[in-house]
């Protein structure tokens, strides 16, 4: 095969694979001093967080951009008139092995189109990842997609050589999927979920028996929701990225906003724009529930299934519920300050160290850094100074964008008046 043709596979099948974002990162690019193989990497590379949460560069392929399923909002999809190519299993060995070795990269994100069969597709990942990791006693980072519809076994076999699995559900909703992807079935997604849940949890078990036993996709699972492609609610969205979480035990959701791809009456149009605000507000949701001990119903319900754009979902949250305003920083507890708008979790173990010396008050909380542009208006300390004083939650809201420069402000999305 010649140097020309791996290139040109190449810029194909890591274009291909950009709008996964299910690594953690865009590509980036790097520039390569001795004219070797790297030079066409640039839109390849990516980044991904490890079971330790170091930061690792990636190349991200797919093995093919042949599809035998035609989903309305996939570039790959089989009606799509594009160039298609597709890697051998040795080609993509040689490629990581390569690129690791000039320090390119410290591991792989191999997804793919889908061959003859979700069976077929899904041996040559594995084939890929057990090669590296047998045959050229490759440690990297390598993060596998897991097709959907595999079988158990594949599956079981993927999580003993690959760090990371994920299958993308890509639709939020079931009612979505059928529309836009009417040959797939939803269990060809949650099977492999499952059974990689169902694994971790089983090696984990016996590795406190037995201290030989193998990892199994120690950096554990994760999935990816295509952002306005349909006319999924933020509520919609959020409920399934919570029934993931719970019931598959994902280590991270994500949230890719939909890039039009295809005209089609099912879809947004060539030329709308991409949901960048909202998918940066679903991820702050995201966070959230995560670490901020929120549960859904509190920020979306039937009353708000979107989350406002203007103000980020926990300032929202406030807004709505003044009830629970002014929180008295030198009394509350942990759980309460955390939901004080502005103020992060590392500026509530801030707040928590300070006053065990002394009672807080506004000068004290700027002297250890406390950022009080939004918390000011929703706390107390120790001063007779109240910056809410009898303001409306309206009046409020005014101030603080008044003062706020969103790095998203001016690509404001209209995407969800598209379904309205
Ligand atoms: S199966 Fe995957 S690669 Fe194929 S068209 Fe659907 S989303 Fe795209």
């Amino acid at each position: 095969m010649s140097f020309e043709r791996i290139k040109e596979k190449l810029n194909i099948l890591a274009d291909a694979a950009k709008y996964d974002v299910s690594c953690a990162s865009s590509g980036s690019n790097r520039t390569n001093k001795n004219k070797g193989l790297g030079n066409s990497t640039g839109m390849g590379i990516c980044h991904s967080y490890t079971e330790d949460g170091r930061c690792v560069s990636l190349l991200k392929i797919l093995m093919t951009n042949y599809c035998i399923y035609d989903c309305a909002y996939c570039v790959t999809r089989k009606s799509n008139d594009i160039k298609r190519a597709a890697f051998k299993i040795q080609e993509v060995v040689d490629l990581t092995i390569n690129f690791y070795r000039r320090n390119y990269i410290e591991g792989l994100f191999l997804s793919s189109g889908i061959f003859k069969s979700a069976d077929y597709t899904m041996e040559r990942l594995v084939a890929v990842a057990k090669k590296l990791r047998e045959e050229e006693n490759f440690n990297g980072y390598i993060h596998l997609k897991s097709i959907p519809g595999a079988s158990d076994e594949l599956m079981r076999e993927a999580g003993l050589y690959a760090d990371r699995l994920s299958v993308n559900i890509e639709v939020p909703t079931v009612s979505g999927l059928k529309l836009l992807a009417p040959d797939k079935n939803y269990e060809d997604f949650t099977k492999p979920m499952l059974k990689v849940k169902n694994e971790i949890l089983q090696y984990k078990a016996e590795k406190k028996i037995i201290k030989s036993t193998p990892k199994y996709a120690p950096a554990g699972q994760s999935t990816q929701m295509i952002i306005g492609a349909t006319g999924e609610s933020d509520k919609d969205i959020m409920y399934s990225a919570t029934h993931y979480y719970k019931n598959y035990h994902m280590k991270r959701v994500y949230y890719s906003g939909y890039v039009p791809v295809a005209e089609d009456k099912r879809l947004p149009a060539i030329g709308s724009q991409v949901p960048l605000l909202r998918e940066n507000r679903l991820y702050q949701t995201d966070w959230l529930l995560r670490f901020y001990g929120f549960h859904v119903k509190e920020i979306l319900n039937a009353d708000f299934p979107n989350l406002d754009m203007d103000v980020d979902p926990k300032l929202g949250w406030a807004l709505r519920n003044m009830q629970h305003f002014p929180v008295d920083v030198n009394r509350a507890d942990k759980a309460m300050l955390a939901r004080i708008p502005g103020i992060g979790m590392q500026s509530v173990h801030k707040i928590i160290n300070a006053r065990k010396f002394r009672k807080l008050n506004w000068e004290h909380l700027k002297n250890i850094g406390i950022a009080l542009n939004r918390a000011k208006y929703f706390m107390i300390c120790d001063s007779s100074k109240w910056e809410k004083r009898d303001l409306e939650p309206s009046r409020i809201k005014g101030l603080i964008l008044q003062n706020s420069s969103g790095k998203f402000r001016k690509e404001y999305s209209n995407q969800l008046q598209l379904f309205s």
